[in-house]
């Protein structure tokens, strides 16, 4: 095989490893249609399937995908990408040394959060901020550091599970902290956490975002700020799980500057769902908290790279700068339902000029990543014909698309597209490979209303 002139030319061009592995596996895949029965071709191990094969050995596994979900913060798919600017501060802290851990003032040992740390106070009107991996993490630093070896009281109603296995009960067991329910699913009130406080004096009351499901009917939760007012008439903690990191209330999501208003004293959050930066968990109250919490042993072990401080920091300067609209998830999330149409248009256009068949359509996006479950996003896209096979000769192109099927047709949303004219040809490339990619029925349905956000 690596005789062959085009297996040679694969070859100098993305390496003899990647050109001998694209080689077996056509040769495997061959094996396999033969031993099945099929008819012998003339060549049963085409070059042309050699070099598609070459092509996706060569390049990276984890790789960029053009989102044609419509869902912005979609946690399959990464959340929120960064912006351009917080690119270049991880290129350029991550390319080099760095005063992560040092105070260039004093030349002695600093802490890594100390470099968002004021940016965070300022933005969340909070006293002092503590940065971990994810809001998950920072969910089981807070309940280990502040409650654990005692429990805190949480209402039926937010014993939830978010995206990926975030089990509030799980994660609480985790942290040592034993977990006292109270109320019902949909109906908790402040004299049932009073009640369990009589029974469990020491007890911290532990408030769980609704993020990405709702309550509707006949429902009852009190306020935070009631619940704060009762955490510290019984001198204990509010702690507040939000996951939602919005700065801006008209975004529809309860803001953490809120919760810290209201007399929370911990409020914990993501900084890639709706804050638009990286991944990361947040840690946002009062100094004497947040001190215990940094100081914790767990905080060692959720700790985070100077890549991912790079990026936070220029995502805060960003919102501090008021550019959070350059951001690219909120960019997303407010764009224009005439300037999506305008998009999908030049998109149905191109495909249009190339032969392929494409009518726009109105679809329905979401903000995703488990935030506002509850609020669509109006927007457009692009259907053509085909189905399971084309979506995953879309998935398998370079660069990769996840685009959706609606009523047996594949549905292209370009809110979270930047690059129309590289959509189109990476469409236009799937549309043309028809050989390949017979639905597997490993393949998984990502049906529109399926959309697991
Ligand atoms: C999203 C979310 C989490 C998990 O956040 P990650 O940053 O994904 O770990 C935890 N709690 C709530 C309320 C959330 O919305």
């Amino acid at each position: 095989m690596l005789a062959r002139p085009a297996v040679r030319a694969l070859a100098d061009r993305v390496g003899r490893a990647s050109a001998k592995a694209a080689a077996r596996a056509a040769i495997g895949e061959a094996r396999a249609l033969l031993q099945g029965g099929a008819e012998t071709a003339a060549d049963p191990v085409p070059d042309a399937r050699v070099l598609e094969l070459g092509a996706s050995e060569a390049a990276p596994r984890l790789r960029r995908v053009i989102n044609a979900t419509g869902v912005v913060l979609h946690t399959n798919l990464g959340r929120a990408p960064l912006h351009a600017e917080a690119v270049r501060r991880v290129v350029e802290v991550a390319s080099g040394y760095s005063n992560l851990e040092v105070d260039l003032v004093t030349g002695r040992r600093g802490h890594r959060s100390a470099h968002v740390e004021p940016l965070l106070c300022e933005l969340f009107a909070a006293e002092a901020a503590h940065v971990v991996n994810n809001c998950a993490g920072a969910t089981l630093l807070a309940l280990g550091a502040l409650a654990g070896g005692g429990a805190a009281v949480v209402s039926r109603g937010e014993l939830v599970e978010i995206g990926g296995g975030f089990r509030v009960p799980e994660v609480m067991a985790q942290s040592g902290c034993r977990l006292i329910e109270v109320g019902t699913t949909n109906r908790t009130r402040l004299e049932d956490y009073a009640a369990a406080l009589d029974a469990n004096p020491g007890a911290h009351l532990l408030r769980v975002h609704r993020s990405n499901f709702a309550v509707v009917g006949f429902t009852e939760m009190p306020e935070v700020s009631a619940l704060a007012r009762l955490a510290h008439e019984r001198k204990v903690y509010l702690l507040h799980d939000l996951g939602s990191g919005a700065l801006d209330p008209a975004l529809g999501d309860y803001t953490a500057a809120q919760s810290l208003r209201e007399g929370a004293d911990l409020v914990l959050i993501s900084g890639d769902k709706l804050l638009g930066g990286p991944q990361a968990g947040i840690l946002l109250g009062r100094r004497a908290l947040v001190e215990r919490c940094r100081r914790h042993p767990l905080s060692r072990a959720l700790r985070v790279d100077k890549m991912l401080f790079a990026a936070l920091e220029a995502t805060l300067r960003l919102h501090r700068d008021g550019r959070s609209g350059e951001l690219p998830a909120l960019k997303a999330i407010h764009a224009a339902p005439e300037e999506l149409r305008q998009r999908a248009t030049a998109l149905a256009v191109k495909l249009g000029e190339q032969g392929l068949a494409a009518t726009v359509v109105e679809t329905e996006g979401r903000v995703g990543g488990g935030s506002l479950p509850l609020r669509r996003l109006p927007g457009a896209g692009v259907s053509i014909a085909g189905g399971q096979a084309l979506l995953a000769r879309l998935r398998s192109g370079i660069p990769a698309v996840v685009a959706l099927l609606r009523d047996g047709r594949v549905v292209l949303d370009v809110r979270c597209v930047d690059e129309v004219a590289e959509l189109a040809s990476a469409v236009l490339s799937a549309a043309a490979r028809t050989g390949e990619g017979a639905a597997r029925p490993e393949s998984a349905t990502l049906e529109e209303d399926e959309r697991e956000v």
